[in-house]
């Protein structure tokens, strides 16, 4: 057994960890307790790493079809590149270098993310090249660069154990950033006076955890923040030393601020004044205040408003450059930061240069040996893909990311790469909604299997090792580029072969370095032997250090023309698009803990449905009666853009008004293309960061009243078996997948529709479920619609299918979950019988994915009286990865509390 260590390819916490491999298979997956960003610890998504590294459902050979109606057939790298090349110059030759654009992403390794912006810009000669760090980042960017001068984040972790106060916005990093969170929670256990604020709409497992929640309303965050700094300067707590010394038009923001009293930002954000004033006091009381930032702020249609915004609040009392301060915007993506570093995004250039400044497109093309770069701005990601629907842009080459699934208006994206003329698409996964619009398909390395660098959020810059070789054909994305620019550079008649030129990562890591001397992020200290024997750095490292910096700007100098920090004034602008009659509900959307993104390699593992099986559409219980829906009905969400069919359920996170959707689930889970079939393109005209957080809907009953419900136990054949589910689940107007199980995988599909389907089609699933066998059992009731098929083999329950009465499914369910002999029980398969009657009683929701605790366990032992520690010991819940323990804590809270109130009774 071999041990390697690398990072995990998730969020940008970027935590280290210990790939455990036999052969060419990765079998385990630990933290690493040398990685400065972890410690060893890994979050519930981290911690089953391995289990996503399987063959099945990969891609493992080019494939291509040389008309739009052709199917897809295997090919050589040779012929499917060359097949690409010949399209792309012949686009260009046609068109022009702006009929062409790559669409990559924030999941790409640095070395990856260069070689794609060498190809756009150096050699295809279009500025088109944008990644789906646009949807996550690019506000932060924008705000950086507008107050501080750089897109650099000036805090790091460590900052978490010296702050008195952590003000949280827009983030519920409890979920999305477990592992920063465990190092909050520490922070909380040995400083008591450490206070945390969070600032969101809905009471999340961040806020709930809080000393105090700002339930503000969306896209007030800029009043909220403005309303602050007012607090600020009239009760004294400003830094006017530090103002005067470092920084710049502070008289205008102070104008702007202080229009905004507590009183009006109130009325405005609905948080109460004297929250505003607290928050604010404790702001400016604070020895160090350090701000955590993410999406809250980011996807808006002000987001880098948003992030000046709260930057305003640092820079006016000088809570920056020390232990402790800052403001520090969370990173999604595991490698967004490095995508910025290398240019990969339509507005930068590489070393954080700017595409509209000659002299930097001047050096980089010396950098580079090309004549010159292209001064056209580059299409961002929403442009892009309206670029394609009207036709501007013809060949799009989307790599290592799922626009099918993440974009916002998913029928504009599903339009747009259907009207263009050709699509390539380098992916690992098969299941990734966006395969199916690829003209060239082809098949990429992933996590485990690939060299390079990624950088977190913090600035570190990790390595990144390959613990097996790729499956099949797939080969590093870096390597993948880097063979089309030769195949293209001879189309077009340019020296591509000694400009792609490289043998490995490393050379390729090699030029990007030098690329960032003298610039805010020099890099030309560093190499990957350095890497390997200093362990993860910072950046900057310039060439002489000896070692990276660990928080910017102590000297209060910053990279502006100045040198001052520079304070840019706004004003509140709400959300893109209100909500009125026809549209009465805010959708607000988010992340759940144990899904990542398009759930494409989440997706594969059952363990990580257990939290949340299904994307619920959660809203306020009186909003839910108001809309004629009871607790579980399956309802319809609509926005101007669309329509979603989604299991509703009351929650006590949402004020009234709010309804909220994860953001994970799409077409390759379900039957809609969920959350971002709703949202709206608008965006922000500095970042151009799309609003995904919020658009205009209104929900009804979806009155779907016939129901079908299906499990199969999976074997090998897991990925087969869901292509095909998928398919059918057409045939409805809702379906629903997941996977459950623990030891052995089983797939669930929930489906309803208006009618009963007649008998031919359930005979169609009966045979995709491999149930056509006449060893199944069946009950049919054709004057009642009902129909139902089990499975049963080796005394074991392998598969059940139930439609029109689906009263025993969770029963069924939970027999196929445990694997229990079926035996005495035989009889009982095909009966209407309740889980709650049986032996193999339904658990439930599982929180705590580590131990397989469920909720319905850790009920009865609160109930009992049991606090966390107790929980802890008696049910192992929270003893792991530590990614329940927010959720643990607000059931005994709850418990606690109604205890208080039936006593009190
Ligand atoms: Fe991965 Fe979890 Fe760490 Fe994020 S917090 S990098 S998802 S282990």
């Amino acid at each position: 057994m071999a041990t390697t260590s690398s990072v995990c390819c998730y969020c940008g916490v970027g935590c280290g960890v210990l790939v455990e491999s036999e052969g060419d298979r990765i079998t385990g997956v630990r933290g690493d307790p040398a990685h400065p960003a972890n410690f060893g610890r890994l979050c519930t998504k981290g911690s089953t790493l391995h289990l996503t590294a399987r063959a099945e459902g990969r891609l493992l050979y080019p494939e291509l079809r040389a008309t739009r109606d052709a199917p897809r057939r295997r090919a050589s790298w040779d012929e499917a590149l060359s097949h690409a090349a010949d399209r792309f110059a012949q686009t260009i030759a046609r068109h022009g270098p702006d009929a062409v654009a790559f669409y990559i992403s924030g999941q790409l390794l640095t070395e990856d993310y260069y070689v794609f912006n060498k190809l756009a810009r150096g050699l295809a000669g279009t500025n088109n090249v944008d990644t789906n760090s646009r949807l996550c980042m690019s506000s932060a960017v924008a705000g950086y660069k507008l107050t501080l001068g750089a897109d650099a984040p000036p805090a790091c972790y460590e900052d978490i154990d010296h702050a008195d106060l952590i003000f949280i916005a827009g983030s519920n990093t409890a979920w999305a950033h477990p592992i920063v969170y465990r190092r909050i929670e520490d922070a909380r256990a040995r400083s008591p006076g450490l206070r945390v604020i969070v600032v969101d709409p809905r009471r999340t497992a961040t806020a709930a955890d809080a000393d105090l929640h700002l339930a503000l309303e969306p896209g007030s965050d800029v009043a909220l923040f403005n309303a602050m700094l007012c607090v600020l300067i009239t009760e004294g707590f400003v830094n006017r030393d530090y103002i005067a010394a470092h920084t710049e038009n502070f008289a205008e923001v102070e104008r702007v601020a202080r229009t905004y009293t507590p009183e009006r930002a109130a009325r405005i954000t609905g948080v109460p004044a004297a929250d505003i004033v607290r928050a604010a006091r404790r702001f400016g009381t604070a020895g160090a205040a350090l701000s955590l930032y993410c999406q809250g702020l980011n996807q808006s249609s002000h987001g880098t408003d948003n992030n000046a915004a709260l930057i305003n609040l640092h820079l006016a009392t000088g809570q920056i450059g020390r232990p402790g301060a800052g403001p520090f915007s969370l990173t999604g993506q595991p490698n967004a930061m490095g995508g910025r570093e290398v240019g990969g995004m339509a507005t930068v250039l590489p070393g954080h240069r700017d595409p509209a400044n000659p002299q930097h497109r001047a050096e980089i093309a010396r950098l580079w040996g090309v004549p010159e770069l292209p001064a056209t701005p580059g299409k961002t990601a929403v442009e892009l893909f309206q670029a394609l629907d009207t036709g501007a842009v013809k060949a799009v080459w989307i790599a290592c990311t799922n626009p099918a699934h993440s974009m916002p208006e998913q029928a504009l994206v599903r339009r747009a790469l259907e009207h263009a003329e050709f699509v390539v698409v380098q992916e690992a996964f098969r299941g990734a909604e966006t395969c199916a619009y690829a003209d060239v398909l082809l098949p990429a390395a992933t996590w485990g299997e690939k060299e390079g660098t990624m950088t977190n959020s913090e600035r570190r810059i990790s390595r990144v090792r390959a613990a097996v070789p790729p499956p099949g054909a797939a080969r590093p994305d870096w390597e993948i580029a880097a063979d089309f620019a030769r195949h293209l550079g001879r189309r077009l008649g340019r020296d591509a072969l000694s400009t792609f030129a490289y043998r490995s990562a490393e050379d390729v890591f090699n030029e990007h370095r030098e690329v960032t001397r003298g610039r805010d992020l020099d890099i030309t200290g560093l190499t990957y032997g350095l890497l390997e024997t200093l362990g993860p750095q910072q950046w900057p490292f310039p060439e002489g250090a000896q070692t990276g910096q660990t928080r910017l700007y102590a000297d209060g100098v910053f990279p502006t023309a100045t040198g001052r920090a520079h304070f840019h004034a706004t004003e509140h602008r709400g959300v893109a698009e209100d909500v009125d009659e026809g549209y009465p509900l805010r959708l607000l959307t988010g992340r759940l803990r144990d899904q990542w993104h398009t759930m494409t390699r989440t997706g594969t593992v059952a363990r990580l449905f257990a939290h949340e099986e299904e994307p619920l559409l959660t809203m306020h219980a009186d909003d839910l009666a108001g809309c004629g829906l009871r607790d579980g009905d399956l309802a319809a969400i609509s926005s101007r853009r669309g329509t979603a069919v989604l299991r509703a359920r009351a929650s006590k996170e949402l004020k009234r008004g709010q309804v909220f959707v994860p953001m994970h689930w799409g077409r390759g889970f379900l039957s809609s293309s969920g959350a971002n079939e709703l949202m709206p393109s608008a965006f922000d005209p500095r970042s151009f960061q799309p609003e995904l957080k919020h658009a205009a809907v209104r929900v009804g009953p979806a009155s779907l009243s016939w129901r079908v419900v299906a499990y199969r136990r999976l074997n090998e054949d897991a990925a087969d078996t869901l292509a095909v589910l998928r398919a059918w689940m057409g045939v409805l107007d809702y379906a629903a997948l997941h996977l459950f199980g623990r030891d052995d995988t089983c797939v669930a599909l929930d489906g309803a529709a208006r009618g009963p389907l007649d008998a031919k089609t359930l005979a169609q699933l009966d045979r995709l479920l491999g149930m056509a066998s006449p060893a199944a059992l069946g009950y049919e009731d054709p004057a009642r619609g009902i129909s139902k098929r089990v499975l049963v083999v080796s005394d074991r329950l392998i598969g059940a299918r139930l439609a029109g009465e689906v009263a025993g499914a969770r029963w069924l369910k939970e027999v196929m979950r445990n694997g229990m002999a079926v035996g005495a029980l035989r009889p009982w398969l095909l009966a209407p019988i309740a889980s709650s009657a049986t032996p193999a009683a339904a658990r439930g929701r599982i929180v705590c994915s580590c131990i397989d605790v469920s909720e319905a366990e850790i009920r009865a032992a609160v109930a009992g009286g049991a606090r966390l520690e107790e929980l802890r010991t008696r049910l192992r819940c929270g003893t792991e990865c530590g990614s329940c323990v927010p959720e643990l804590r607000r059931l005994v809270t709850e418990a606690v509390g109604a205890r208080a109130a039936r006593a009190a009774a």
